[in-house]
């Protein structure tokens, strides 16, 4: 039986935009560069203007727009706005409103972009046919009293056409005519829109089928630093799903997360502030929750399973690992509840306690800082226990 489209359910100018750029993309695009040759200035305001709308939907539209990870001035509510539109993605709240449901569903059926439909459907399947039922935009109630947020959504497309073509075609001829003004609508225009929009469509669906899970394998999010070189630093997708609110996606210093610096220079220029992250040594239970659970599902089915010293070696790290989680509870009510006291103190005899609550906050805080030290250790050891439990397994069930 022949395949035929669902012509009733193709949204048309989507898919004509998504189709049409693209086309244009891999024709007119070589043709131009062909023939005009390559100049430098194209390839600056190209790279410009990737740069520009990238970080906008990766910054702006998803960390701070979607997660809240952080509050950000007008300066930097304004400018993501703008450059966000001419990503052509759809206005922030709607966009918005796809993203958390997104997170809410993963991988079921009332994910926008559900990997679980294949591929292609999670990676621009989903934009190019209609839904069902359109669904209400009610998750985005918080964001309903940003003024700048409401009016990007009122005028989405005259900002999306001015910012994303009308500007670099004006500025390629201030720089060289028309055959300027053809370039810069070309490839600062054309080309940069597909290259954004695939790049956040390879988020749906690369960082959703390809690389590890360290953190939990709840849902099919990946960590990938592949993509995250493409990514502005969103490949590390396994970490963001666990932890999403998060204004990182990479926690480790080597790890490429362009937007995460960038959020992080904005704070220190005073432009955002309460960055949300997620304590180090809540991260590190997590993964070892996590490594813990495969090796009890390996030794359960593995051949190996009737290992005696595996087995010991997995109840001891249970142990270990439940014992260094309580120890954590503990140290943490205690330090507070101290923390707590010595503030009340302070409170009722200011002047003269300010000396001794000086004091024995840097005691405290020093303690706490070898405490944490001493744990962080512990967990690096554990760590070091379980994947040589693990390369010992694998060893054994090859
Ligand atoms: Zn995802
Ligand atoms: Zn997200």
């Amino acid at each position: 039986m022949p395949f035929r489209l669902p012509a009733s359910r193709i949204n048309w100018t989507n898919s004509s935009f998504l189709i049409g750029t693209l086309v244009l993309t891999c024709t007119a695009v070589p043709a131009y560069l062909w023939v005009c040759g390559v100049d430098l200035f194209q390839v600056a305001m190209f790279l410009a203007f990737f740069s520009a709308t990238g970080l906008s939907i990766t910054l702006g539209y998803h960390r701070l727009f979607s997660h809240m990870a952080f509050k950000a001035s007008w300066p930097v509510r304004l400018v993501t706005l703008v450059f966000g539109a001419a990503a052509f993605e759809n206005s922030a709240m709607h966009w918005v409103s796809d993203h958390r449901r997104h997170h809410k569903h993963v991988d079921g059926e009332m994910d926008p972009y559900d990997i679980s439909q294949g591929f292609w459907y999670a990676h621009m399947g989903w934009i190019l046919f209609k839904l069902d039922a359109e669904p209400p935009l009610d998750n985005i109630a918080d964001l309903r009293k940003d003024r700048l947020f409401m009016l990007q959504d009122r005028f989405y497309v005259p900002v999306a056409v001015g910012v994303g073509f009308v500007l670099p075609a004006l500025l390629g001829y201030w720089h060289a005519g028309w055959t300027g003004a053809l370039g810069g609508l070309l490839l600062a225009g054309v080309a940069r829109v597909t290259a954004v929009q695939h790049m956040t469509f390879f988020i749906n669906s690369l960082c959703h089928t390809i690389g590890s899970q360290p953190y939990s394998d709840k849902c099919s999010a990946r960590d990938s630093w592949i993509m995250a070189i493409f990514t502005f630093g969103e490949g590390y997708h396994n970490y963001h799903h666990e932890f999403q609110h998060d204004y990182r996606n990479a926690v480790k210093w080597w790890q490429w997360d362009p937007t995460k610096w960038t959020i992080w220079t904005l704070a220190k220029l005073g432009l955002v502030r309460d960055l949300r992250s997620v304590p180090e040594e809540k991260i590190l239970l997590t993964q070892l929750t996590d490594t813990r659970r495969r090796l009890g599902e390996r030794l359960a089915c593995s051949k190996v399973g009737a290992n005696a010293r595996l087995h010991e070696l997995l109840q001891a790290s249970d142990a270990k690992l439940h014992e260094l989680g309580e120890r954590w509870a503990a140290l943490k009510a205690e330090y507070a509840g101290r923390a707590g006291a010595l503030k009340a103190q302070y409170a009722e005899k200011a002047g003269a306690m300010k000396t001794e609550y000086a004091e024995r906050k840097a005691e405290y805080t020093g303690r706490a800082i070898a405490q944490f030290d001493e744990a962080k250790a512990a967990l690096a050891e554990m760590r070091r226990e379980l994947q040589q439990a693990l390369r010992v397994l694998e060893l054994a069930a090859a």
